[in-house]
């Protein structure tokens, strides 16, 4: 079956003829992963994938499909609820259906997490120069799940609710990419045997707005919750991220749905947008977070030396390494009040237990290099 050219495509009904049309298309009969951050994008591709699944004879749907989110496990706490919300929604719907769903929430290794990497190692608060958080709590937990089911597979088509209107930079990086030709497919820059199918790449914020108040979503309810989180973080939003390169909102001030720990943008924009319509349980999130800020640059709590002892001079300038391991302690013990004060879990108690075990090897090879 030749593909619906994706130039063609400008109503919503195209949209559903384009994706059944490459859904049964055997000449690439792959599994589909549809990319679910619970953002709108993701949640108008969701909405219009189910649709057309449910829409084809039971008999058509030979095609396996998953949904794939990912939380860093640092997630802003109303976002996160949110995605995993409606996650356990579509795939307790697919089951009613008895569609070929099935779904996983993706994330960090316990030896990479956001709390192992800063308090653990004492990896210095994010920021734009040194930004060691991305690749480990989002471009890898995905990625391997994608790999995964490539291996298993031969390939696996990645369903990305990008948009060209989102801004500059991404309608860059999507022109960037070449679509095999007589395909929408794209492959992806980094990731082998995967490839990247974009369904509402030419639609307009507007248009996305405008469907999801006016079409309630195939797995039961409403779209409001959706609405109502947008309302109250001020917009913006952190997809699903596969690679760096399509990756310009994370961290950035125009991201206002990553991690609520996040040092990489200057004031965090969606706890905050929280508080202000009275969520006031978020206040004592946002002011670690900018205590992190504020301790990142502190002589007193930076080692001299790296990690592994050696000391960095670059261009004449001492380059500081990670937290000292009393900066560390005190960063555990604030984290673990705030824990208290917010009332929900924002450290596990494996990821304390590892951080102790990195201290407790850290300080013996200070000792043994110090009495070498
Ligand atoms: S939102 Fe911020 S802290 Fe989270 S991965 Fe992106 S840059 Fe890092």
């Amino acid at each position: 079956m030749t593909a619906i050219p994706i130039h063609v495509v400008d109503t919503f009904d195209d949209i559903r003829e384009m994706l059944a049309a490459e859904y049964l298309d055997e000449s690439q009969s792959y599994p589909w992963i549809v990319a679910f951050s619970g953002g709108k994008d993701s949640t108008l591709v969701a909405h219009l994938v189910f649709e057309t699944l449910i829409d084809l004879p039971p008999s058509l749907r030979k095609r396996q499909l998953f949904f794939v989110s990912n939380d860093t496990l640092v997630e802003s706490p109303l976002v996160v609820a949110h995605m995993r919300q409606t996650l356990e929604k579509i795939l307790h719907a697919a089951a009613i259906y008895k569609l070929p769903v099935s779904g996983q929430v993706t994330t960090p290794d316990l030896k990479e997490t956001f709390w192992t990497l800063l308090i653990g190692k004492g990896y210095p608060s994010p920021n734009r120069n040194m930004r060691w958080c991305t690749d480990r709590l989002k471009i890898q937990p995905t990625s391997k799940f994608i790999l995964d089911k490539a291996a298993e597979n031969g390939a696996a088509i990645i369903i990305l609710g990008v948009r060209k209107d989102e801004s500059a930079t991404r309608k860059a990086s999507i022109e960037s990419h070449q679509n095999i030709s007589n395909s929408n497919l794209t492959p992806h820059g980094s990731l082998p045997n995967a490839f990247v199918f974009r369904p509402i790449v030419d639609l307009s914020t507007d248009d996305v707005w405008e469907f999801l108040a006016s079409n309630n979503p195939p797995w039961g309810g409403t779209h409001d919750s959706l609405i109502k989180l947008y309302r109250e973080a001020a917009g913006g939003e952190c997809p699903i991220v596969l690679s760096q390169d399509e990756a310009p909102g994370c961290g950035t001030n125009s991201s206002r749905f990553g991690c609520w720990t996040c040092t990489v943008v200057n004031k965090d924009k969606s706890l905050q947008g929280f508080v202000d319509v009275g969520k006031t349980e978020f206040q004592p999130l946002i002011e670690f977070r900018d205590w992190l800020v504020e301790i990142r640059n502190l002589p007193e709590y930076r080692q001299v030396e790296r990690r592994n002892g050696t000391v960095t001079i670059k261009q004449g300038k001492h380059i500081p390494g990670p937290f000292t391991i009393e900066a560390r302690q005190m960063i555990l013990q604030r984290l673990l009040d705030v824990q208290t004060a917010y009332g929900s879990e924002l450290i596990s108690q494996e990821e304390v237990e590892l951080i102790k075990q990195i201290w407790a090897q850290d300080l013996i090879q200070t000792y043994t290099r110090k009495n070498a």
